[in-house]
């Protein structure tokens, strides 16, 4: 793909050190604010999110429009949010050319984005794209996957060992609550890693570029998903227990250990397990034998 002259002086460290310092501006560690000055990483995070012409982009931590940029080359419309409001001079300056982004001064996890997404997108589906903010990504990916928002895929940067977490399977040291709640919500995929020196300052960390395909429907049938993330939750919560024992803390109404461990037969799981040797199915089936426990549904 071909890139503006622009862009090429956004990519360079002279150029963007410049550019704060004419603006008065320093680098602020604790927002995570590590920014992108590779021309190659830019490109393969506009190729995983295929963006076409009538694509709607919500991009994350906008930074000093970098990567803002390239999307709104690439998509239809993009709302960028940014939470530091000492950038916006920057960033009004440098996309002043593009007349199909708008700009939010705001915090990811504060604002209400559904109503955001309404507002600029209407009922139709978008796209999420960001270098995230590494102190906060989890929480922010956690938002989104539940959110039931209407976005079709994520294209995001994230610390190397979170995009690990993510894309995790059962039985391995990475599988946790959050490998199981992208899986269930989404496709992910490793686009590619990435290190520390393609960004300014470099961070201390090797980063991916993980792409996360909204999945049509769940790979496990749940009843009742609350209570499945709530299984879930109570499982890693309490890491070094067995399943039986996370599973009692949970107080669920009605099941003492004894019901819970028949639940467990059911299920064919030993009771003696730990919450990261089992598959999201294995939940699932849990979860599903709680729920009819709770209804008093006998089969
Ligand atoms: N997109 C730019 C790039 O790729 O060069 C900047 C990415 S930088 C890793 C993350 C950006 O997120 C920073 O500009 C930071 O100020 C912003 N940020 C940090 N916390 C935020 C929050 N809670 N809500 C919105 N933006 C946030």
């Amino acid at each position: 793909m071909t890139m503006g002259k622009d862009i090429q002086s956004l990519t360079s460290p002279r150029v963007v050190r410049e550019l704060m310092a004419r603006y008065g501006v320093s680098f602020k560690k604790g927002l995570g604010q590590n920014f992108l000055i590779d021309r190659n990483i830019l490109a393969k995070i506009i190729n995983a999110a295929e963006l076409d012409g009538e694509d709607l982009i919500l991009e994350i931590g906008a930074g000093i429009g970098t990567l803002t940029k390239e999307l709104a080359k690439a998509a239809k419309q993009v709302v960028a949010i940014e939470i530091d409001d000492r950038l916006l001079p920057i960033l009004h300056d440098v996309l002043s050319s593009y007349s199909n982004v708008n700009l939010i001064r705001g915090d990811i996890l504060k604002l209400d984005i559904k109503q955001v997404t309404e507002e600029y997108f209407g009922d139709q589906p978008f796209k999420v794209v960001g270098n995230l903010p590494y102190y906060i990504s989890t929480p922010v990916l956690m938002m989104f996957l539940e959110s039931g928002l209407r976005y079709e895929s994520m294209v995001v940067m994230v610390q190397k060992e979170v995009a690990l977490r993510m894309t995790a399977a059962a039985g391995t040291k990475d599988y946790g609550m959050l490998s199981i709640a992208v899986q269930y919500y989404t496709c992910p995929e490793i686009i590619a890693i990435v290190s520390a020196n393609v960004f300014i300052p470099p961070p201390k960390v090797d980063s991916a570029i993980v792409l996360l395909k909204r999945r049509p429907y769940p790979p496990v049938r749940v009843e009742d998903s609350q209570l499945f993330f709530q299984v879930v939750r109570a499982a890693f919560g309490h890491r070094r227990k067995t399943v039986l024992n996370a599973l009692t803390a949970l107080e669920l109404e009605g099941v003492d250990k004894e019901r819970l461990h028949a639940v467990l037969n059911r299920c064919s799981i030993n009771s003696q397990m730990r919450g990261e040797d089992l598959t999201i199915q294995q939940y699932a089936d849990i979860a599903n034998e709680l729920w009819f426990e709770s209804k008093k549904v006998y089969r």
